[in-house]
């Protein structure tokens, strides 16, 4: 959501360009017209904004270099990774130095005996998987986007993904990281071992702080064994409710499967339209569940998903004979991004969770808020923790339909809180939510993160705008 309006001013005068482009050499810093405009945008699809420069630095030394230099001239500093955040974390939505992290992109080491890896910030996602796959290791953490995005935005917005079901975020696989404070200092936190519990957690504060407290330059993160084997299934509903059930009657049964992903209807049809699958687009809903383990157990769990689904109405239920045919039904559900873009000229983009036994109630409140504002709103995620993305749907040059669509993005998060939720559960707070988030964080707890923000970055040029509400 454009919560803030296009906004350039030049920040960086000669003397600090100059001092900047020093420490990283011409190749590196750059304040390219083309630079300019690249890194004025990300993927939360608001108005362009203008950095005045683009740092590409590979060294810890060399980001507190230029994050001391910044503090002398008071210039912003916003860390970015592949842009693909859905809030706007990246944006310099105040001008300043964009700090591209992405040459910090090597694994340093996997130590399969201790099941860890260190690695940079800048890394691909989907090449620390394989990577670790390779040697039969596992790292969880799985956002949609993770053939682009980054690990260290992956650190910084605690990304979940679609195994959080079973396995967690982010968060629960750092353990440890290296980071370059607001102040330029360079410091270390967190353990390299299993277990640790010695000071403040300061590596959990730094995870999800969305680069506002410091730029992280090297990751220490948890492995697991890869699991042995995995199956795949698809069931399809006449109604989205009878899907909800399911995902009661599962967590009823005590199943934890690996992932359990849902989409509507219109989310169902989008996707077709884009990437004409012949998807069943006369279903009000699609599960998409995998279970994992060893060989038997993964198969007599996906044989109790697949009966609790047929007891629940499901009208089919597919189960994936080959790997090529899980990677097909996988194709549908990470498509849904890309093809809602295509649906409407602007959407707000929210990720709202509910207690899972509250999914269904959640579902009429949304069906109810789309009808009171006439706008359409196209849910879908992982229905397994309860993780609903929720994407209202207007077109952007209406200023009516824009006023509409933010009022009912507030009646969302209303929606949400009244049933015990949290407005984001993976994509942070950024700059499209960062006016709503007084309506869960109480104003002592806000006050007192703002106290903490202050203490890693005194004088405020790591990536402001961002999280707190205010001009
Ligand atoms: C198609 C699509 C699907 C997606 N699916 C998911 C999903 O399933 N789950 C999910 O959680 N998210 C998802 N996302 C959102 C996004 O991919 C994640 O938030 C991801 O973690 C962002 O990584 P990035 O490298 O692109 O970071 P960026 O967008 O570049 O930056 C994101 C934030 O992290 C900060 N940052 C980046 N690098 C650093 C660093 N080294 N140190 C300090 N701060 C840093 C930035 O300042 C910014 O605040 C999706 C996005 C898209 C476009």
């Amino acid at each position: 959501m454009p919560a803030v309006s296009g906004h350039y001013s030049p920040m960086i005068v000669p003397e600090a360009r100059k001092k900047m482009e020093a420490v990283l050499g011409p190749d590196y810093f750059s304040t390219r017209p083309e630079d300019l405009v690249l890194y004025g945008t990300d993927a939360s699809n608001q108005p362009d904004f203008r950095p005045d420069a683009v740092a590409r630095p590979a060294t810890p030394e060399e980001v507190a270099a230029l994050i001391r230099l910044a503090n002398e001239y008071r210039i912003p500093v916003i860390p970015r990774g592949a842009g693909s955040g859905l809030t706007g974390g990246a944006l310099p939505v105040r001008g300043g130095l964009v700090c591209v992290m992405t040459r910090f992109n090597r694994i340093f080491e996997i130590d399969a005996d201790n099941l860890i890896a260190v690695v940079g910030p800048g890394l691909v996602t989907a090449d620390f998987q394989a990577a670790v796959e390779a040697v039969g290791l596992f790292y969880p953490p799985d956002p949609a986007s993770r053939d682009f995005s980054t690990l260290g935005g992956n650190a910084a917005e605690n990304a979940g993904g679609t195994r959080a079901v079973k396995y967690g975020v982010t968060r629960d696989y750092i353990l440890g990281l290296q980071a370059v404070l607001g102040t330029g200092e360079i410091i270390e936190t967190g353990v390299r071992t299993a277990k640790g519990v010695v000071g403040y957690d300061l590596t959990r504060l730094l995870v999800g702080s969305e680069g506002t407290l410091g730029v992280i330059t090297r990751l220490i993160l948890r492995l697991l064994p890869l699991p042995e084997s995995k199956e795949t299934l698809t069931a399809w509903f006449d109604d989205l409710s009878d899907a909800a059930r399911t995902v009661a009657a599962l967590t009823a049964a005590r199943v934890v499967p690996a992932t359990l992903e849902f989409m509507d209807r219109a989310s169902i049809a989008c996707v077709d339209d884009y990437l004409h699958l012949g998807l069943d687009r006369a279903a009000g809903a699609m599960l998409l569940v995998e279970t994992d383990g060893p060989p038997a157990q993964a198969r007599a769990e996906a044989d109790t998903v697949a009966r609790l689904c047929l007891e629940n109405n499901a009208r089919t239920v597919k189960r994936a004979d080959a790997p090529e045919e899980a990677e097909a039904m996988w194709r549908a559900r990470r498509a849904i991004s890309p093809a809602l873009f295509r649906a409407a000229s602007g959407k707000m983009n929210e990720d709202i969770v509910v207690p899972r036994s509250r999914i269904p109630e959640m579902m009429v409140r949304l069906d109810d808020i789309g009808r009171k504002h006439g706008l359409q709103i196209i849910s879908f995620g992982h229905a397994g923790d309860g993780n609903i993305h929720v994407d209202v749907m207007y077109e952007r040059q209406d200023p009516e339909q824009t006023r509409r669509a933010r009022a009912a993005v507030r009646d969302v998060f209303a929606a949400t809180l009244e049933l015990g939720g949290t407005i984001s559960g993976e994509h942070g707070i950024g700059t499209t939510k960062r006016e709503f988030i007084d309506m869960e964080i109480r104003p002592e707890v806000l006050s007192l993160m703002r106290r903490v923000k202050t203490a890693f970055d005194p004088a405020g040029i790591m990536n402001p705008g961002k999280i707190f509400p205010g001009p």
